[in-house]
């Protein structure tokens, strides 16, 4: 939550580590694949349970923002490393007023784009469901305001789903992913985001007693010496199911919590997923229910579809999609 008036600033000068057009080429080529190979996919649960926390969070974090502004106010969203636009949907239906889109892969930033042209095509024109803008930066390293169409926007919210941890690389990339976050963050806005459990990473390393460990879903191997971990820097290569095959690097929780207080940042909530699940289920049971209709109705919809059940299905064909 930024708490503040006035933020202190961050350097912005260039660091010596790069990593960033590491990370950028392997965002650029994955490829966009279909309902059918996701649906296929050893992981597709996960993604959808993923989802759902990401579905929770933001309606969660909107409800607050709506109840605490004035009824009619715009509301104002950053979605920082956005990817191809995951949480485009999320945005439509949390009803938004605008949204700056960002990340590091240009590609990733294009289809982010035609996505968002795609689920707003049927919107009148005069009364578009929400507009955006998007752009290719490095959040680690570039003032992402300089790059808004009007620097003096005001945000509501800045989100930045399971990417966080890349600005972990060295202190200065964590110092301006912070002033990003900050700058234009209004007084009483809110910072919502993703990040791998460092603390879980290294308990897992501790019990495989090797540098390289994980399962027939997810695979680690530690680049740095997993007995020497820095706070910045504590570089690790994440594979998942053939999907991500990416350098990353471990979150210093208080760290984090530290360096963000000088960005006027306070720390208002942290939770992991199996504890967010059975504080939210209640909530968001229809969510997950709607999810698992693709499952039980067949990905075409010839299994049992009813019309009853056919607004259950489109939904949740919409919301993989
Ligand atoms: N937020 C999206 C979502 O939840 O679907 C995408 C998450 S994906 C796991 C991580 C994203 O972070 C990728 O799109 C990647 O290009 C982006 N990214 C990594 N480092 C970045 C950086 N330094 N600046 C901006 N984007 C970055």
């Amino acid at each position: 939550e930024n708490n503040e008036e006035e933020e202190e600033g961050g350097s912005s000068q260039n660091s010596n580590y790069d990593n960033s057009s590491v990370v950028a080429k392997h965002y650029n080529q994955l490829q966009e694949k279909g309902l059918a190979e996701r649906f296929n996919s050893k992981i597709f649960y996960l993604r959808n349970f993923n989802n759902w926390v990401k579905s929770m969070l933001i309606s969660d974090y909107l409800e607050k923002i709506k109840d605490s502004i004035r009824f009619g106010s715009p509301l104002r969203v950053l979605d920082m490393c956005c990817g191809k636009g995951g949480d485009l949907l999320k945005w439509q239906k949390g009803n938004i007023t605008y949204l700056i889109c960002t990340d590091i892969a240009s590609i990733s930033i294009e289809q982010c784009r035609a996505r968002y042209e795609k689920i707003t095509n049927n919107d009148p024109p005069d009364r578009k469901s929400f507009h955006a803008e998007f752009f290719t930066a490095d959040s680690t390293r570039d003032r992402l305001r300089e790059r808004y169409s009007d620097p003096s926007i005001e945000l509501n919210l800045v989100s930045c789903q399971f990417a966080f941890h890349y600005c972990f690389e060295s202190p200065k990339q964590a110092e301006m992913m912070l002033k990003n976050v900050s700058e234009c963050l209004r007084v009483g806005g809110y910072f919502i985001g993703t990040i791998p459990d460092a603390k879980d990473i290294i308990k897992r390393q501790r019990a495989a007693q090797t540098d390289s460990f994980g399962n027939d879903i997810f695979q680690i191997k530690f680049i740095s010496d997993s007995n020497d971990l820095p706070i910045f820097g504590s570089k690790y290569n994440f594979g998942l199911d053939g999907v991500v095959d990416c350098p990353e690097f471990l979150v210093h929780f208080p760290s984090f919590v530290k360096l963000a207080k000088k960005f006027s940042l306070k720390l208002i909530e942290a939770v992991r997923f199996e504890d967010y699940f059975p504080k939210k289920i209640g909530r968001g049971r229809s969510l997950i229910e709607k999810m698992q209709a693709v499952e039980r109705y067949g990905l075409n919809g010839n299994r049992n579809l009813t019309r009853s059940n056919e607004e259950e299905y489109k939904h949740a064909k919409d919301f993989l999609l």
